[in-house]
């Protein structure tokens, strides 16, 4: 059986492809010459599932999310104390470009945009290291992050480094106030080349996950970041990650994110799920349109806001036992979109034997929409492969037994 949360993200995808305002990023002219019809999401559990739909696999530069990245790393070399010498942890509600600086001690207060990100760069591998050592390290963590090795897009890291006054002007004012000390010129390279590190959106869910799974990979399992680097990074993310937005962001998806001119959007379920999307044309405060639907979509239609109170981690399946020619599942606690995603991921990998599976129901305490809409669905896909499939459930609490087709499943009354 495969499972239906694929299926589900294609969907998701098909309804924002219609979405087509906003415009690929005009300062840069490598981004502007970008496709705009790219669009891609995947999500991968802390538990190292992955699915995706569309251009997964389409390499882009990461931009600003590689901003949360290096403030972990960061935090993991040099400790909260020494970080927070150069940067703040407030949103500043300006854009990512803002020439922004406390007004009493002079620090970038927001790691998120360009100014708190420029002051972070400069403190890896130490304040004197060579830019090319610098980026290399960067380069080299976010490929474990990834698991895959990345590269560098060095087209677009010049095409940038050639309209780069802003940023340059960011740099001679962190210096003004000896929050840096490199040559402004270096500086800015520096962080540009770590913007242009290629990534794709499969790579990204990786990298978010490995942020919500307290900094171990969660596909080769190595940890590379300090639960306490992730755990900051996250909560900086939550207050600061999309800009002039991060406010209506918060309250409307629910879901710490991170969002790139180039197109890319990273959320982040922490204990749960990394997300990410692609799709390069922007919003006015530069973040992907697109992105910005499909996030709305998923958090409200998988119920993924992370203050509602169903949105939290249960485990689904508590045992499948074989029983003459039947099979019972048997369900428990809690069943959102996070049990729902893991029941049918067990009951995907599992050959079934029998021609009977009976779901019993009979010890979850609760199913909620999208649990009742997955699980279901997981049914109804096993009885397309033939077998007789019916669900006990002496509580009534998935109610209606319809399946999407029409269709309903049986009822057993007794085990
Ligand atoms: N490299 C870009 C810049 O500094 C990153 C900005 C972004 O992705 N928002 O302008």
């Amino acid at each position: 059986m495969r499972t239906p949360i694929p299926d589900y993200l294609e969907k998701i995808l098909d309804v924002v492809r219609d979405e087509d305002g906003g415009e690929t990023a005009g300062y840069i002219p490598e981004l502007a010459a970008a496709d705009p019809e790219r669009l891609a999401m995947a999500i991968c559990t802390t538990s190292g599932h992955i699915y995706s739909a569309g251009d997964a696999e389409v390499e882009f530069t990461i931009q600003s999310i590689s901003k949360p990245f290096v403030y972990a790393m960061a935090l993991q070399e040099l400790g909260e104390h020494a970080v927070g010498k150069v940067v703040g942890m407030e949103p500043s509600g300006e854009a990512f470009n803002e020439l922004s600086l406390d007004s009493f001690d002079k620090r970038p207060v927001n790691p998120m945009i360009n100014a708190g990100a420029i002051a972070v760069n400069q403190i890896i591998n130490g304040e004197d290291s060579s830019v090319e050592d610098r980026v290399e390290k960067i380069r080299k963590l976010f490929s474990r992050l990834a698991g895959r090795e990345l590269t560098i897009d060095e087209q677009v890291r010049d095409s940038e480094l050639s309209h780069s006054d802003r940023n340059l002007s960011i740099a001679y004012m962190l210096r003004n106030y000896d929050i840096i000390h490199d040559d402004a010129h270096d500086a800015v390279t520096s962080y540009t080349s770590q913007c242009s590190i290629l990534v794709n959106t499969r790579d990204l869910s990786v990298m978010s996950a490995t942020l919500a799974n307290g900094g171990v990979q969660p596909v080769t399992g190595e940890r590379i970041l300090t639960p306490t680097a992730c755990r900051l990074t996250l909560a900086v993310m939550s207050s600061a990650g999309m800009y002039d937005a991060a406010g209506r962001w918060m309250s409307k998806v629910g879901i710490p994110a991170k969002s790139g001119v180039a197109g890319g959007l990273i959320g982040n379920l922490p204990g749960r799920l990394g997300i990410a999307t692609f799709s390069p044309r922007l919003d006015p405060q530069g973040n992907s349109t697109r992105g910005v639907r499909f996030f709305e979509r998923l958090s409200h239609d998988m119920d993924l806001h992370l203050m509602s109170s169903d949105s939290y981690d249960a485990a689904g399946v508590r045992s499948i036992a074989r029983d003459g020619n039947r099979t019972i599942i048997r369900l428990q606690g809690m069943v959102n979109f996070l049990a729902a995603e893991n029941i049918l991921y067990e009951l995907a990998g599992e050959p079934l034997g029998g021609e009977e599976i009976i779901l019993d129901v009979s010890r979850v305490t609760e199913i909620n929409r999208v649990g009742r809409r997955i699980v279901k669905e997981g049914l109804r896909r096993l009885r397309e492969q033939g077998f007789w499939c019916g669900i006990y459930d002496p509580e009534g609490l998935v109610s209606n037994l319809k399946y999407a087709d029409g269709t309903f499943a049986h009822k057993v009354e007794s085990l």
